[in-house]
C-alpha cells in the first residue's frame, strides 16, 4: 500500500511513499539489532565524526532540503532553510560531545573503589510530527546515534520526503544503513508497529496528547524508556513595563512562525490593561502587514496550515468561540486551493474558550487583559499544558515572580520561541516526559553501570 502526499500550498500530490506494515517494521527493527553490535563498539569520536560530516552534507545540501520541506509542509522557504540549518547544527552538537560521555568515580571506601560506565541502550524508536519534521528527527537521531544506538524513524504522513533527505545526508556521510532505517506510513499501522514492537529500548514520541496517552499504553513500560513531547498552549505575558514595539514583534514571529504549528508558538497572550489598547492597534498592523501564500514564492511570510484535518479543526474552533468574542482581525479561510487561514486575532473570549483551553495549532491568537501580574499567572497556569512560556517585562521582579510561579519545562524572557541545541527542551504538567535537547537528551538514551572493584 501507498500513501499520497501533497503540497498544502495547491493540494496537489507531489509523490507517494511506501507504508510499511507492521512485519516489516519487526524485520526491520530486527536488522538495527544486528547493527547495534557494530555501532555501539565504534569510538564515540569515530560516531562523531558520522554527525559532522553529515552536518556539512546537510548545509552544502540547504536549498534543496529546505525546498523538500516547504512544498510537503506549507512553511515560508526562509523557515525551512532555518530549520535545516538547525538541522545540521544539532548534528554539530551531539558531534562535539559523542566523545565527553562519562561516568563517576567514587571515592575509595572500606569495600574498594567503585565508578561508573555509561553504554548505549540498543534499538530506540522516533515517531515524527509534521510540523518541524526536520529538526525533531534531529533532536531524536543526533543523541541517539551519538551514543551509539541505532534508531527506527517514522516520519509523518504528509512529510516524509525531508526526512529521507536528511536519512540520506547520514548514510552518505558514512553512516550504515544498520545504524538508521527509515519506515514510512500512517500512524494507526506503522507508528504503531514501532511502539508495540518488543525489541526497542527507547521510544521518543512528538506530536498530540492523545496519541502520546495511545503510545504510552502500548509500549512495555518495563523496559521501554519513553520520551513524549506532547504540546502546549504556551502564555505569553506582557508587562506594562515591556518593551511593546520588541513585544509586538514577539508576538507576531511567536504565534504566525510555521502558521502557528509549533508546539511553543504563543497560544495565548495575556497583556496589562495600561498598554493593551496601543499593544493590540500595533499587533493588527503588524499581522495584517503579513504576505500570505505559497512558502516556495520570495517574499511569502505566512504560509498554508500543513493538512485539511487541521484547517478544519481551526475554522471550527474559531466559530465555536466568537460568537460572544470580538475578532480585531481574521477569522476566515482564504480563497484558493490551498489550506490558508487568514492570520487572526480575537478578544473578549470566555474564559472557557476552547481558544484558552486547547492547543491551537493555527495562527490565531487569543488576547486577554489583566490588571494585577498575578492574575496572569493564574490564567497562564490554567491550562493541563506545560511546555513553554514567555513574560515581556524590564522589571526583575515581574520576571522572577513568572521565573518561580509559571508551570512551564521553558521560560523565556522578553523573548519566545527559539531553542538552541544545548539547550533542554520538554514540558510540565500534560505537555511530557522527559528532555531532548542539550545534554540531558544523551542521557536518555545510556544506561549507567556501576562497578565496585574490591582489593
Ligand atoms: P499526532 O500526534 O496524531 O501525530 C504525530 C505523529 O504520531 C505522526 O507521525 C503520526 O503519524 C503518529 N501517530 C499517529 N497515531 C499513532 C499511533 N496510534 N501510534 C503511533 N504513532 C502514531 O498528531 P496529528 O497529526 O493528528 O495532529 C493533531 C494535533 O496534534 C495538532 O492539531 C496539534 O494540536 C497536535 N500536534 C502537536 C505537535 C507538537 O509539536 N506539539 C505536533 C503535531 C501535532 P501519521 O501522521 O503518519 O499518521
Amino acid at each position: 500500500m501507498t500513501i499520497d502526499v501533497f503540497n498544502p500550498a495547491n493540494n496537489e500530490k507531489i509523490g507517494e511513499v511506501k507504508e510499511f506494515t507492521e512485519d516489516e517494521v519487526g524485520s526491520t527493527i530486527e536488522r538495527l539489532q544486528n547493527g547495534f553490535s557494530e555501532w555501539s563498539k565504534r569510538k564515540p569520536s569515530s560516531r562523531g565524526m558520522v554527525l559532522y560530516k553529515a552536518a556539512e552534507i546537510i548545509r552544502a545540501d540547504q536549498d534543496r532540503l529546505a525546498m523538500i520541506l516547504t512544498s510537503e509542509q506549507g512553511k515560508p522557504y526562509f523557515e525551512a532553510r532555518n530549520e535545516i540549518q538547525g538541522v545540521a547544527a544539532v548534528f554539530e552538537f551531539y558531534a562535539s560531545i559523542a566523545g565527553t560521555i562519562c561516568g563517576h568515580t567514587t571515592p575509595k571506601s572500606d569495600y574498594g573503589y567503585a565508578f561508573t560506565s555509561k553504554f548505549p541502550i540498543g534499538v530506540c524508536g522516533a515517531i515524527i510530527p509534521w510540523n518541524v519534521p526536520a529538526l525533531i528527527m534531529a533532536w531524536k537521531v543526533g543523541p541517539a546515534i551519538a551514543s551509539g544506538n541505532t534508531i527506527i524513524v517514522k516520519p509523518a504522513e504528509t512529510t516524509p520526503f525531508t526526512n529521507m533527505g536528511i536519512a540520506e545526508a547520514l548514510y552518505s556521510a558514512g553512516l550504515p544503513e544498520d545504524v538508521l532505517a527509515l519506515v514510512t506510513g500512517s500512524g494507526s499501522i506503522t507508528g504503531a508497529a514501532i511502539a508495540k514492537n518488543r525489541n526497542i529500548r527507547h521510544l521518543s514520541f512528538t506530536g498530540s496528547v492523545d496519541t502520546g496517552e495511545r503510545i504510552s499504553k502500548m509500549i512495555d513500560p518495563g523496559k521501554v524508556r519513553l520520551t513524549l513531547e506532547l504540546g502546549g498552549s504556551d502564555p505569553m505575558i506582557v508587562c506594562k513595563d515591556a518593551d511593546i514595539d520588541k513585544a509586538v514583534a514577539g508576538a507576531v514571529t511567536g504565534r504566525f512562525y510555521n502558521c502557528g504549528q509549533i508546539c511553543t508558538a504563543v497560544k495565548r497572550l495575556y497583556v496589562a490593561d495600561e498598554v493593551a489598547d496601543r499593544f493590540i492597534d500595533k499587533l493588527k498592523t503588524a499581522t495584517e502587514q503579513l504576505r500570505i501564500g505559497d512558502g516556495a514564492i520570495e517574499g511569502t511570510n505566512l504560509g498554508p496550515l500543513n493538512n485539511i484535518k487541521g484547517l478544519n479543526s481551526i475554522k471550527k474552533i474559531v466559530e465555536d468561540s466568537s460568537s460572544s468574542a470580538k475578532v480585531i482581525t481574521g477569522a476566515k479561510k482564504l480563497d484558493g486551493p490551498g489550506n490558508f487561514y487568514a492570520p487572526t486575532l480575537i478578544t473578549d473570549l470566555e474564559s472557557d474558550s476552547r481558544l484558552l483551553t486547547e492547543e491551537v495549532f493555527g495562527p490565531v491568537l487569543p488576547i486577554v487583559r489583566f490588571e494585577k501580574l498575578e492574575e496572569a499567572i493564574e490564567m497562564a497556569n490554567s491550562t493541563r499544558f506545560g511546555l513553554g512560556a514567555s513574560i515581556w517585562t524590564n522589571d526583575m521582579r515581574n520576571a522572577s515572580k513568572a521565573i518561580d510561579k509559571i508551570r512551564s519545562g521553558i521560560l523565556w524572557v522578553n523573548r519566545h520561541s527559539r531553542i538552541p541545541p544545548e539547550v533542554p527542551f520538554g514540558g510540565d504538567k500534560n505537555s511530557g516526559i522527559g528532555r531532548e535537547n542539550g545534554l540531558n537528551a544523551l542521557e536518555q538514551y545510556l544506561v549507567e553501570k556501576t562497578v565496585i572493584i574490591s582489593p
